[in-house]
């Protein structure tokens, strides 16, 4: 891990980051810029502390890394962020009962089966009217964002630990065998965008190995400075696809993605696989085998931070949705800047996430798109409670793959079908 000093060192102060910064956007102060967040960080260092100020500025940024791409100097803010987080985490500036809220998300949320439990209570609290968010907000406003938030309890699907490939729906020699990551929240709450993700390579020519002995890839704990227990996590992710014997482990979690493929610096030790993306995997097998069936639906996409910013993965998932035969892909206003979900920023800073949010759904909704597409479900719910929000017509809000799904199975699509 590069030496944090070195890092802020390279921040030449010019302030082309700034623009792109959307806490900048929001309140046009210095310190709530990355340039800002630098300086702070550098005081830190030549004092030796972590002050109140340094907490408060580091936590209110999102870590969507819009400032990555836009600094001229390279400035790894993705290196540095990181690592900040991690010493405002162990510096304990925060008040009591905010480090119990995060204590508790992150004793829950990094593990499936403590999920998977929770859905029992949670469906209670729901029947019982005890969800209400005005109501938990009186407690502590992050339990009124998680309710806010909270997808519908679909049944969960199963899936087998492995999907044989069927190139263009009949069998056939396979293109690629890849590992399916699961994950912790998308295995909870959207293991049906996994079952759509492990279709498609199925009808795309790939065995789709789903070992069952990972779990949370550690992105979670990562982005919020928690790296003993990102690192513990990562270990047993990484060590279930080294003994699954793949070469590629492909995600459909731009948050997950983001940090797969930053194993090497995490753990020290690069993984025997190559982390991918859903749609840079489909993408890169070159000519489609399976059947897209129409899709006469106007589409606008939402680019998920850790998709565009983290990865650079911009034009395969247009190019997916664009080669669906009926479908009009069209772009929001500031389709790359940040919905406010940022993995459990939402939670942890929700008068923000929302703002965030309501200038998302006000965007997508002016394209007069009937769906909005995304490669991230914390993306999705994020803004399906923004667009739920305010008392207008709601497009249908869906996951890259899973219109994709659609098109190959020739299933009918409406407003109805998030
Ligand atoms: S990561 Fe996002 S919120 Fe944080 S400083 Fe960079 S652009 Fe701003
Ligand atoms: S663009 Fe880069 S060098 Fe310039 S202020 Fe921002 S982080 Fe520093």
């Amino acid at each position: 891990m590069a030496d944090l000093r070195a890092l802020t060192d390279m921040c030449v102060h010019c302030g082309f980051c700034l623009p792109a910064c959307p806490t900048y956007q929001l309140w046009g102060e210095e310190m709530d810029s990355p340039r800002g967040r630098i300086h702070l960080l550098r005081q830190m260092l030549d004092g030796g502390q972590v002050s109140a100020s340094v907490a408060r500025h580091v936590d209110a940024c999102l870590g969507c890394l819009a400032c990555v791409p836009a600094c001229p100097s390279g400035v790894r803010y993705d290196e540095i962020i990181p690592q900040a987080r991690a010493l405002v985490e162990s510096a304990g500036r925060r008040p009591w009962l905010d480090r119990a809220v995060r204590a508790g998300i992150f004793a829950l949320f990094p593990y499936p089966r403590r999920l998977r439990l929770a859905r029992g209570p949670l469906r209670l609290a729901r029947a019982a009217g005890l969800d209400r968010p005005e109501l938990l907000a009186r407690v502590h406003p992050s339990l009124a964002a998680a309710a806010a938030l909270a997808p519908p309890l679909r049944p969960p699907v199963r899936l087998p630990t492995r999907v044989r490939a069927r190139p263009g729906g009949r069998p056939g020699a396979r293109r690629a065998v890849v590992g399916l990551l699961t994950g912790c929240v998308q295995s909870a709450f959207f293991s049906h965008v996994s079952a759509a993700t492990a279709r498609v390579l199925a009808l795309e020519g790939c065995d789709v190995v789903i070992p069952r002995g990972q779990g949370c890839c550690g992105a979670l704990s990562r982005h919020a400075g928690r790296d003993a227990q990102a690192r513990r996590l990562a270990r047993r992710t990484a060590a279930a696809f080294d003994r699954a014997g793949v070469d590629v482990v492909v995600t459909d979690v731009a948050g997950c993605g983001s940090m797969l493929k930053e194993y090497e610096s995490l753990l020290g030790e690069s993984p025997r696989w190559t982390a991918m993306d859903v749609t840079e995997l489909l993408v890169s097998l070159g000519e489609p085998l399976a059947r897209r069936h129409p899709l006469p639906l106007t589409v606008a996409y939402h680019d998920a931070c850790h998709l565009s910013h983290g990865q650079g993965v911009r034009a395969q998932p247009r190019d997916l949705l664009a080669g669906i035969p009926g479908l009009r892909l069209v772009s929001p206003v500031d389709a790359d800047v940040c919905c406010g979900s940022a993995g459990v920023y939402n939670l942890l800073e929700p008068a923000t996430a929302a703002e965030l949010g309501a200038r998302k759904a006000a965007a997508l909704r002016a394209t007069g798109a009937e769906v909005v597409a995304a490669g991230n479900p914390g993306c999705l719910l994020q803004i399906a409670a923004a667009l739920r929000a305010a008392d207008a017509p709601r497009p249908a809000v869906l996951h890259t793959v899973q219109l994709l799904d659609a098109s190959l199975r020739g299933l009918v699509l409406s407003a109805a079908s998030s």
